[in-house]
């Protein structure tokens, strides 16, 4: 089993990808990958690292999201990727934050209030 070393503890990768709400990229390249606001990722190797996004290796990464506490990307609720605040995140009529997931196109206004 895959162990990844975090917070003080050693995880099972799974759960701890799971767990932490990181984004399977299976050496995928993102939307995200264009953006300059640093990613925390998951190596192959199982570590740690957090990266602008332009900058990732992706072809080594198996997992990434948001940093904890980003002020400038934001996590899909509905997808689990992360979208840039400037570009993706709206303001409704009446105030309500809506998300425009460049992955799903998701615009959940329950998502971000
Ligand atoms: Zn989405």
């Amino acid at each position: 089993m895959l162990t990844i070393e975090a917070e003080g503890h050693v995880w099972p990768l799974d759960t701890f990808i799971d767990s932490h709400r990181f984004r399977r990229s299976d050496g995928d390249v993102p939307p995200i990958a264009r953006s300059d606001w640093p990613l925390a990722c998951i190596t192959a190797d199982c570590r740690i690292i957090e990266e602008p996004a332009r900058h990732v290796p992706w072809h080594t990464i198996i997992a990434y999201r948001a940093p904890e506490l980003s002020s400038h990307l934001a996590q899909c609720p509905d997808c689990g990727d992360t979208a840039e605040i400037a570009s993706s995140l709206f303001a409704n009529e009446d105030g309500t934050l809506i998300l425009d997931c460049p992955t799903c196109g998701s615009a959940d206004p329950d998502g971000y209030c």
